[in-house]
C-alpha cells in the first residue's frame, strides 16, 4: 500500500477508534441502538456519504460509489451494532456508562470498522461499482439480519456477495481464520410437552407418570447425535430445562415441559434432527399411553461461507497479513451468528480475526466473548478496514 494510503488509513483508524470508545460507553441492546444509529448517521453526514436510515428500526445502509460504476455490480459488508445485558467489569477507561448493558461481543468494534471502511472507500474509490455497508441491529438473538432481509434489503441493494468479520479473543491477534463451508452453527429451540395422568404418588398404576416418560425421552434424544447423524457431521442437542411437579413429594404431576437447544452446521442435518426429535417425543409418549408434542423453533441459520469467496478472501488476507497469518483449517464454532441469514441469500465470507494478547495475560482482549471483563482490541481496526477495502477492489476491479 502506498505511503499516502497508509497515512490515510492511520488517520481514519484513529478517528473511528474514538467512535468505538463512545459506542462502548453507550451500549444498547436489540432494536434500541439509538445512540449507535445517531453516531453512524452523524459521521456519514460529516463525510458526505449517502445513507438510508430506518432499516429494522435502528439499522442504516450506507452506499459508496466507485470512481466508475459501469460494471453495474455491488458488494455488501455487514457490521452489527448491538450490545448485551451484561454489567461490565473490564476496568477500561471507556467502560459502559449504561448500568447492566455492555458491548461484550465487540460489535462496537465491528461498527467502527464499517465506519472506517466507509470513510476509506469514499476517499479512495478505487473500484468500479457500488459498495453497500449494512449497519445491522439486534444480532444478539433479535434476528436483525432476518428483519432487514424481510424488509427488502437485497431487493433494494442487490449485492453480488456479502462479507462480515468477528473478532476472536480465543486466538491471538495476527490469526486470521477463513474457510469455505460452515463456520458457525444454526441455533434452534425446542419446547416439548409430555401430558400423562396425574395422581397419588403411592398409586402409580392409577396414573401415567410423565416424569418417567420425559426421562426416557431426554436419554433417547442423545441417540440422535450418536446413532442417526453421520459421525463426520457435528450436531448438539441439549435439554436445558426439565420442569415438572408441584413441590410435593406425594403427587405425580399431569405434565412435564422440557426445553433445549439444537445446533447443526447444515440444513440437511438440521432437518433430520428435527424429524427424529419429533418421532422420539411422539413415539415414546405414545408407547406409554401419554401424549408428547414438540414445538421446534428455527432461529439462526448456520453460517456457511461459499468456497469461491472464502478462497478469494484467503488470497487477499495472505497478501495483506502474510501467508503464516491465514488459517483455513480450524474447527467451526458451535456458536451462532445471524449473518448466516445473509449467506443463505448471497455468496460471501465470514472471517475470524484473532484479538488475544497472550504476552499480556491480564489484557481485556483475552477474555471470552460475553465476559464482563472483555474489551474489543482496537488494533484490529486498521487491519480489517484494509481487508474490506481490498475485497472491494478485488471484487469490483477498475
Ligand atoms: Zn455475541
Ligand atoms: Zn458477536
Amino acid at each position: 500500500m502506498p505511503t499516502n494510503q497508509n497515512n490515510l488509513l492511520a488517520s481514519i483508524a484513529e478517528e473511528v477508534t474514538q467512535c468505538r470508545h463512545k459506542l462502548h460507553q453507550n451500549p444498547a441492546t436489540s432494536y434500541e441502538e439509538v445512540f449507535a444509529s445517531n453516531l453512524i448517521a452523524e459521521k456519514l453526514t460529516e463525510w458526505g456519504i449517502e445513507f438510508e436510515r430506518g432499516w429494522a428500526e435502528t439499522g442504516i445502509v450506507a452506499t459508496i460509489h466507485g470512481q466508475e460504476t459501469s460494471s453495474g455490480k455491488s458488494v455488501g459488508f455487514r457490521g452489527d451494532i448491538d450490545a448485551l445485558d451484561i454489567t461490565e467489569s473490564s476496568g477500561v477507561t471507556h467502560a459502559s456508562c449504561v448500568p447492566g448493558k455492555m458491548h461484550a461481543c465487540g460489535h462496537d468494534g465491528h461498527t467502527s470498522i464499517l465506519l472506517g471502511t466507509a470513510k476509506y472507500l469514499s476517499e479512495t474509490r478505487n473500484f468500479n461499482g457500488k459498495v453497500h455497508l449494512f449497519f445491522q441491529p439486534a444480532e444478539e438473538g433479535g434476528g436483525g439480519a432476518y428483519r432487514m432481509i424481510e424488509e427488502g434489503l437485497f431487493d433494494k441493494y442487490p449485492v453480488e456477495s456479502v462479507y462480515a468479520i468477528h473478532n476472536w479473543p480465543y486466538a491471538p491477534r495476527g490469526f486470521v481464520g477463513i474457510k469455505g463451508g460452515p463456520i458457525m452453527a444454526s441455533s434452534d429451540e425446542i419446547f416439548i410437552t409430555i401430558t400423562g395422568k396425574g395422581g397419588h404418588a403411592a398409586m402409580p398404576h392409577e396414573c401415567i407418570d410423565p416424569i418417567v416418560i420425559a426421562s426416557e425421552i431426554v436419554l433417547s434424544l442423545q441417540t440422535i447425535v450418536g446413532r442417526t447423524i453421520d459421525p463426520a457431521e457435528s450436531s448438539v442437542i441439549s435439554i436445558t430445562n426439565f420442569n415438572a411437579g408441584t413441590g410435593a413429594t406425594n403427587i405425580i404431576p399431569t405434565d412435564v415441559k422440557l426445553e433445549g437447544t439444537v445446533r447443526t452446521f447444515n440444513n440437511k442435518v438440521r432437518d433430520t434432527v428435527e424429524k427424529r426429535i419429533r418421532e422420539i417425543v411422539e413415539g415414546i409418549a405414545h408407547a406409554h399411553g401419554a401424549k408428547g408434542t414438540l414445538e421446534y423453533i428455527r432461529n439462526y441459520d448456520p453460517t456457511i461461507n461459499t468456497p469461491e469467496q472464502a478462497s478469494l478472501c484467503a488470497d487477499i488476507a495472505r497478501t495483506l497479513f502474510g501467508v503464516e497469518s491465514v488459517h483455513t483449517e480450524f474447527a467451526p464454532s458451535m456458536g451462532a451468528e445471524d449473518f448466516g441469514a445473509m449467506l443463505q441469500k448471497k455468496p460471501g465470507c465470514y472471517t475470524i480475526f484473532g484479538q488475544g494478547e497472550p504476552q499480556d495475560p491480564d489484557s481485556p482482549h483475552n477474555f471470552g466473548l460475553h465476559h464482563p471483563r472483555y474489551d474489543f482490541n482496537d488494533k484490529l481496526i486498521p487491519s480489517v478496514i484494509s481487508y474490506f477495502s481490498a475485497i472491494t477492489e478485488k471484487m469490483l476491479p477498475l
